[in-house]
């Protein structure tokens, strides 16, 4: 099945923050966005101030920033004025304990309002702010704090006293652990407590625009996850990137599925939304197909960021299971964090009315890059195109230097370093980050396709391209064929030593509901792989799995297929969901 552009009317172009692409990037300038922030009254730039205080201030103190949905059902909002209060009262906890500028502070919990004020409440007394996620075991924690060197842990009792307790006092830094609600253990302090009894105003450390602010580590698909700082600076980019690329405004209600331990949960699941003074839904529970849809229609949600990994899993239950509900309220619908297959892409249009508009970026980029943004015909499985402000090219190298490709060739996706949300360092990996600099180039780390319209179109990540009989082929595009034959509903693909071919294409799927492993469905789907892809390009093994190995933002991690087909070491798992394990 060949995928047709999805052309927008005009009607739906005039709706969008930025009607016409093109003319946006032709006059653009950071200079010129940055009126988008306040800056501190007394000078500075700080995430916190940009995002609760300078609304508070504006008088929208009233409006809801967060709408909070705990898992057992209850339902709470919190207006800005009360989150910018409750971060106000955390920085104050922070500066009485002596803590100072640039210390680090991890909060490891669910999505409860307290990581909110957390996060921003470290920002605004001028301390760094590192999320993990509250699955993660012992090991990966404490590696983390460790590259991190953190100072204080947020944290809950339970997570405490199964996962940290242990080994805590063989972390030099720390100084100080927090625990959530009104007790807390031997040697913890009871984070309730000190937040009623601190005052509900500080004074925002004034930190400069180049001030680390946050410390990410990347989702670990690839190998050993990296400690990626970003500074102050990188709020211009939230601002910009949350209004152009997810049509973010004050008032829309915004729901963000992304935990803040995943870098999108904490870019566009809190200081893009907040920065554009929207209403953000926080749900603190995991996906659930009736939950999720529910919410939908429930709170009215307009715009809607999510992944390949959710949105597949709401194919595998099948279009009907939508049925019912009314989706009129949503506007725009957004995915990241993984190849977009343009199945999925259609489907959106077909359940919910409106196509999912993929876009891409990293843990290194701090933001939105490429996007298909409301006003763009959609391609179904390109990325979109870069945003204002953002230069992106196909390199290959030549020698020392880098030469750009053309339309039509495959090579490295790059960018001309500069925009605010740039990465700043990989922490005590001064060399690995200098290597992603080459010739004027930051060099991304995945492979990808410009075509003549100047959409990219993503081919995979370096290390997964597979080299069969002189073809080099990119897993997306096997997957993508794979997945729209209606027995499957996620695939991997990844390539095995062959002596005759070099490598060959082997394919892992999971199958929809109503369908049974067999040799005969196995032939089926290579066979309709075969009539898409041609034979060379064509798996030749399909491998039947209950589930594939994924990291806890949701992606696929070929390279542990890999390890374990060819019995190698399997490398750093720290990121794998654990029932995989
Ligand atoms: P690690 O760097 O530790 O291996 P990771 O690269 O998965 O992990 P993230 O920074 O969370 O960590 O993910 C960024 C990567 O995700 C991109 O480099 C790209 O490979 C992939 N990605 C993100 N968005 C898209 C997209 N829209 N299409 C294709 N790939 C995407
Ligand atoms: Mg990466």
């Amino acid at each position: 099945m060949a995928w047709g552009a999805i052309r927008k009317p005009a009607a739906e172009r005039r709706k969008a923050a930025m009607p016409d692409p093109d003319a946006a990037r032709k006059g653009f300038s950071w200079q010129s966005a940055a009126v988008l922030l306040d800056g501190l009254p007394d000078g500075g730039l700080n995430i916190a101030h940009e995002a609760l205080d300078r609304h508070v201030a504006a008088g929208h103190g009233g409006e809801i920033a967060i709408r909070w949905l705990g898992k057992d059902g209850a339902r709470r909002d919190l207006s800005y004025a009360e989150m910018a209060a409750m971060a106000a009262r955390f920085a104050n906890v922070l500066a009485a304990q002596g803590l100072r500028r640039g210390d680090r502070v991890f909060a490891l919990m669910g999505r409860t309002p307290e990581l909110y004020a957390v996060a921003l409440g470290t920002m605004k007394a001028g301390m760094v702010f590192t999320p993990l996620f509250s699955a993660f075991g012992p090991g990966p924690i404490r590696t983390r704090m460790e590259i991190g060197e953190a100072s204080v842990l947020v944290t809950t009792a339970a997570i405490y006293s199964h996962k940290i307790a242990d080994w805590r006092a063989e972390i030099p830094s720390l100084r100080l652990v927090l625990i959530v609600g009104d007790a807390a253990p031997e040697g913890c302090m009871a984070l309730g407590p000190a937040l009623a009894a601190a005052p509900d105003h500080f004074a925002t450390v004034a930190t400069k625009a180049d001030d680390m602010a946050l410390i990410h580590f990347t989702s670990g698909t690839t190998g050993r996850p990296k400690g990626v700082v970003h500074v102050h600076q990188a709020v211009l980019g939230h601002a910009l990137t949350g209004r152009m690329a997810l049509e973010l405004a004050p008032g829309t209600v915004y729901w963000c599925t992304a935990d803040p331990g995943w870098v999108t949960g904490t870019s566009y699941g809190i200081i893009a939304p907040l920065v554009n003074r929207c209403t953000m839904i926080v749900d603190e529970a995991e996906f659930d197909l009736e939950r999720w849809y529910a919410t939908l229609v429930r709170e009215k949600v307009a715009v809607w960021y999510t992944a390949p990994t959710a949105i597949r899993m709401m194919m595998r239950a099948g279009a009907d299971a939508a049925k019912g509900y009314d989706f009129s309220a949503l506007q725009f619908l957004a995915s990241v964090g993984e190849p977009l297959n343009p199945e999925a892409v259609v489907w959106g249009q077909k359940v919910f009315g409106k196509p999912f508009h993929d876009n891409w970026w990293q843990t290194e980029t701090g933001g939105i890059m490429i996007a298909n943004t409301r006003a763009m015909d959609i391609f179904p499985g390109s990325m979109g195109q870069p945003l204002p402000g953002i230069e992106a090219g196909i390199v290959t190298r030549k020698g020392a230097a880098l030469v750009e490709l053309g339309p039509g060739e495959i090579g490295e996706l790059a960018l001309r370093p500069g925009w605010p949300s740039m990465m700043r360092a990989y922490l005590h990996e001064e060399a690995r980050y200098a290597k992603c600099f080459v010739d004027g180039w930051y060099l991304s780390g995945d492979l990808a396709m410009r075509d003549a319209r100047g959409y990219f179109w993503f081919v995979g990540r370096a290390d997964d391209l597979i080299k069969t009989s002189g073809h080099l082929i990119g897993p997306f595009e096997v997957e993508s064929a794979l997945i729209e034959h209606p027995a499957v509903a996620e695939a991997a693909v990844i390539g095995l030593p062959d002596e005759t071919a070099g490598e060959v294409v082997r394919a892992y799927v999971t199958l929809n509901a109503g369908f049974t492993a067999s040799e005969a469905l196995e032939q089926e789907i290579r066979g309709h792989t075969r009539k898409r892809l041609g034979p060379a390009v064509a798996p030749r093994e399909v491998v039947f799995r209950e589930s594939l190995p994924k990291t806890r933002s949701g992606k696929i991690m070929r390279r542990l297929l890999k390890a374990r087909e060819l019995g190698l070491p399997e490398g750093d798992i720290s990121t794998l969901e654990t029932d995989e394990r």
